[in-house]
Parts: structure tokens; C-alpha cells; sequence
């Protein structure tokens, strides 16, 4: 028997490598079992977030999103560029560079902060007990007084759709294409979808997103969702709802879906498609038949508000436990059950959890949608600003989309704040801070913002919930 560890946490994505180093610099004994391998077959530490999901796309939307500038848009600010071309490849090492630097600095902090890294896969036994095999050595038993299941997520495969090595492929392969697809299918219009389906239009492929719901975005505020769906079109996404996909399969090279419609059957030729319907909690092999952890009926790990499961000493954090399959939910979760294993109190506030679709413009949002507080018969008020009228967006060539802030009729307090637009993903984290405070709309209209900045569009859309915005028109003369 090896020695005695105070936390064992199995799965080093961002739930649990944060969950793993907040222990460790709480003074508790901590192991964090990984098996993930990079394509080299090298331990790699970081989770799907590091390697295969946040980081990488967005290394990939980023890259995409100059050469578009370059290409359309360089020219409208003076600015000439003579033969522009994408060298995909160099573009693809240039991520895998920014992801080794990353998940090597997970590595640097498990050093510095005393976290023992296993690597290998981790199993939880009875009587809160861990089994770790590692990669290259026999089973051993861990003897533990706490453990943080962290395990994440895979994604969804759909029977019509069966991947294939490298034509028909999920999001880690949609990371990796070697060249531009001249025609690229996508099944299923969620964040993945669109933001993997940006990358490769930006880049020149034809993009078809076929997605089986009615309705654009049923997560988001109409109103943006509808306006970014006119907008991404625009960029030639075409994104066709109502569309079910009932089969693929590869043809002399292609790939041939099949999908149904309100007016039938169709088909369709792509070079690639991507899978992107969503993704489903990981717990092949975690749990030992007598480990007393309990699912849920969607297969999730059975947790309560404090990520505690049916057995006392064992936690569940991040994508394997319900909300939503973010990384920074899983952080915060992770961080709580760290603190409270060492005494402390925190919560998590999943009221104020930020959701951010990674497109251009970039959408993200807090609290509630419109739609959800009129279902509620909830009273509200709107303020809403347009970036067409912000200065700062309109100085960057990048005006389009909106800042729209709902507050309640009565208190005035925000209970949703949705933006559509240039760094939607940084100006919504000022929303999260003035609802974590229990801010009123008046209070965010009173605080001085910088000129010119696109946060004046935060600022002018809390004025105008009360009908004060000075940068619009406003007859309510209040
Ligand atoms: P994971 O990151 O999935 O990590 C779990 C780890 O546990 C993995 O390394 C796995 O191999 C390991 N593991 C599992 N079982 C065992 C076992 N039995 N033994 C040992 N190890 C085990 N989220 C955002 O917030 N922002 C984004 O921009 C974003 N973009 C994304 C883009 C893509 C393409 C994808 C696929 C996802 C994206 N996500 C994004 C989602 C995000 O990646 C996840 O929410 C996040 O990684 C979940 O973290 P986690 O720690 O719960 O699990
Ligand atoms: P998300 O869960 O946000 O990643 O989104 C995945 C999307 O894929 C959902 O909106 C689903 O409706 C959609 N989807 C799932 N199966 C199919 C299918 N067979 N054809 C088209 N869309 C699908």
C-alpha cells in the first residue's frame, strides 16, 4: 500500500486540475489521476478545455477571424495587403504550440504547488477508495480520505452519422483538418457547431449547418439569437433548421447526408463533416459497481448544490454533474469542493453563470432571456444600445449587434444582460459583476465609464432601461 493522500481527484480538466491545486495550496495532501495522451502519446494534463475544446478553437477562431480581416476588411481602413493565403498547416501547429505552452503550465503548477500528477485512469472503489492504473504499470489501490470525480465529458455520436478516420468527425477532428474543405457539412447549430462551422468558412469552405430544431438558439434572448443567425448567414453559413440528418456515409471520397425536412427527404455532398450534437458526461470505467455514486436519469453524477454525492467523502465536479458543460462552471465547482474539504464555506452562484458563443460578432449572455421572464409573466424593463452608435466599435470597423440589459419593473434590479458584438465575451463578465452585487440598472448608469470604449454600450444600454441613454433618441423625458 502506497502512501495515504488527503484528496484524490480523478480528471485534470479545468474542474479538477483547479479543484486539485486549491487543495494542494489548502495544505492538503493531493493526486490528480489524468489518462489523457496527446497525439505523440505524451501524458498531457489540461482536460478536453486545454487540449481539444476551448483553447484550440478558439486558437483557430482567432487566426481565422485576422485572415477575414485582412481579406474584407483591411481595405475599408486604408490598409492594402498584396497575395494573401492560409497556410493551414502552420496555422495548426501554430494552436497545438499555444495548447503544449498551456497544458505544461498546468504541469508547472501542479510542481509548484505540491499536486502529485498520476497518469493513468482512476476508478472509484468502495468505502471512498481509488484504483489507479497507470499508463505503463500494474494496478495499485490509493488510500484517500477525500475524493473529486472530475472526469468531463465526450461527445454525443449519432447512430446516422458514424465517424469515420477522418471525412466524418467530431470536434477534435474538426481541430486538425490538414486543408480547407471545399464543401463542409455540420450537424447540429450549437456553440461547437457554429463556432468549428466559422473557422472553416472564414477560411473558404462552403458551410451547411443542418440542425433539427425549429428555433435558432433556444438558449439565448430571441432577439440577439435572431439577429446573430441573419448575421452569420451573411458570412455565408448557412444554417438550414428544422433539419434532421438521418444518414452519412462516405462515397468515393465524400460524404453523403442524408436529412429530412418539412418538404421531405434530401441529400447532400460534402467533402467533411463535422458531428457537433452536443456532448455527454464521461463515466466509462469511473465507477467501481459498489462505489455507492448514484446517476442521474441523464446519466449525469448525482450531486447536490455542494457537488457532494450519495457518499459522504466523495465530490463530483464539472461536465460529468449537471448545469452547464462550461469550463469556468467546472473551475468554480472545483474551487468550492477544494475550500470546503478544508473547512471554508463558498458557493457557487449558477445564476450568474456566463455563456459565450465564440462567432463574430461574439455572443454571451447572464441570467435571464426575455422570452424566459414573459413565459414567467414576469414585469421588466429593456434598455438596449446598439453598437452602430458606439464610437469606439465604430473607430474599430466592427459595429454590428447590440448590448441589451432586462431589470425588473419594480426593483430595477438586472436580472438578464445579453450581448451581441465586438468582445461580447469580455463586456458580459461586467454584467456578472453588477448581478454577483445585486446591482439595479440605475446603479450601472451611475458608474463612470471610460470614452470611448465598447463598455459605454453596457453603460448606455443600463440607461436606457429607465429611458435616459444619451447617445439615443428618447422621448420619455424622465
Ligand atoms: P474535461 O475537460 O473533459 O477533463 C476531464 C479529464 O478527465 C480528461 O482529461 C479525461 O481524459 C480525464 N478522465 C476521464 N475519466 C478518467 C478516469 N477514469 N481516469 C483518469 N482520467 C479520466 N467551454 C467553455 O467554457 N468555453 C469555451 O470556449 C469552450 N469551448 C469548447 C470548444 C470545444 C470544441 C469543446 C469540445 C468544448 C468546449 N468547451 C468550452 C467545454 C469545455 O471544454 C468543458 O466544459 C470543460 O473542458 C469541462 O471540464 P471538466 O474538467 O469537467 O472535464
Ligand atoms: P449543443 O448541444 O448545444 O452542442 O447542440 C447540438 C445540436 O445538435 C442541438 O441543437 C441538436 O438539436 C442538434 N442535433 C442533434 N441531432 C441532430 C440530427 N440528427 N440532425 C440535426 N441536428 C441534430
Amino acid at each position: 500500500m502506497s502512501e495515504k493522500y488527503d484528496v484524490i481527484v480523478i480528471g485534470a480538466g479545468p474542474a479538477g486540475y483547479a479543484a486539485a491545486i486549491r487543495c494542494a495550496q489548502l495544505g492538503l495532501n493531493t493526486a490528480c489521476i489524468d489518462k489523457s495522451v496527446d497525439r505523440e502519446g505524451e501524458p498531457t494534463l489540461g482536460g478536453t478545455c486545454l487540449n481539444w475544446g476551448c483553447i484550440p478553437s478558439k486558437a483557430l477562431l482567432d487566426a481565422s477571424h485576422k485572415y477575414v480581416e485582412a481579406k474584407d476588411h483591411f481595405a475599408d481602413m486604408g490598409i492594402k495587403v498584396g497575395d494573401l493565403s492560409i497556410d493551414v498547416p502552420a496555422m495548426i501547429a501554430r494552436k497545438d504550440e499555444v495548447v503544449k505552452g498551456l497544458t505544461g503550465g498546468i504541469k508547472g503548477l501542479f510542481q509548484g504547488n505540491g499536486v502529485t500528477p498520476l497518469h493513468g485512469t482512476g476508478k472509484l472503489l468502495a468505502r471512498h477508495q481509488v484504483l489507479f492504473t497507470p499508463h505503463d504499470g500494474e494496478p495499485q489501490n490509493l488510500e484517500t480520505e477525500h475524493v473529486i470525480l472530475a472526469p468531463g465529458s465526450v461527445p454525443v455520436a449519432i447512430p446516422p452519422a458514424p465517424l469515420t478516420d477522418d471525412l466524418i468527425v467530431d470536434s477534435t477532428g474538426a481541430l486538425e483538418f490538414d486543408s480547407v474543405p471545399p464543401r463542409l457539412g455540420v450537424i447540429g447549430a450549437g456553440v461547437i457547431g457554429l463556432e468549428l462551422g466559422s473557422v472553416w468558412n472564414r477560411l473558404g469552405s462552403e458551410v451547411v449547418v443542418l440542425e433539427a430544431l425549429e428555433e435558432f438558439l433556444p438558449m439565448a434572448d430571441e432577439r440577439i439569437a435572431r439577429d446573430a443567425k441573419r448575421m452569420l448567414g451573411s458570412q455565408g453559413l448557412d444554417i438550414r433548421l428544422g433539419t434532421l440528418v438521418t444518414g452519412a456515409e462516405v462515397q468515393g471520397g465524400e460524404v453523403k447526408v442524408s436529412y429530412q425536412d418539412a418538404d421531405g427527404e434530401h441529400s447532400l455532398t460534402v467533402d467533411k463533416l463535422i458531428v457537433a450534437v452536443g456532448r455527454r458526461p464521461y463515466t466509462e470505467g469511473l465507477l467501481a459497481t459498489d462505489c455507492g455514486v448514484n446517476l442521474d436519469e441523464r446519466g449525469f453524477l448525482y450531486v447536490n448544490d455542494l457537488c457532494a454525492t450519495d457518499v459522504p467523502h466523495v465530490y463530483a465536479v464539472g461536465d460529468v454533474v449537471r448545469g452547464p458543460m462550461l469550463a469556468h462552471k467546472g473551475t468554480e465547482e472545483g474551487v468550492m469542493v477544494a475550500e470546503r474539504i478544508a473547512g471554508f464555506k463558498p458557493l457557487v452562484n449558477y445564476d450568474t453563470v456566463p455563456s459565450v458563443i465564440y462567432t463574430h460578432p461574439e455572443i454571451a449572455w447572464v441570467g435571464k432571456t426575455e422570452q424566459e421572464l414573459k413565459a414567467d409573466g414576469e414585469n421588466y424593463n429593456v434598455g438596449s444600445f446598439s453598437f452602430a452608435a458606439s464610437g469606439r466599435a465604430l473607430a474599430a470597423n466592427d459595429a454590428q449587434g447590440m448590448v441589451k440589459i432586462i431589470a425588473d419593473a419594480e426593483s430595477d434590479r438586472i436580472l438578464g444582460v445579453h450581448v451581441l458584438g465586438p468582445q461580447a465575451s469580455e463586456l458580459v463578465a461586467q454584467a456578472v459583476i453588477a448581478m454577483e452585487f445585486d446591482a439595479s440598472a440605475e446603479d450601472l448608469g451611475l458608474i463612470m465609464f471610460a470614452h470611448p470604449t465598447l463598455s459605454e454600450a453596457v453603460h448606455e444600454a443600463a440607461l436606457g432601461v429607465a429611458g435616459h441613454a444619451i447617445h439615443m433618441v428618447n422621448r420619455k423625458r424622465k
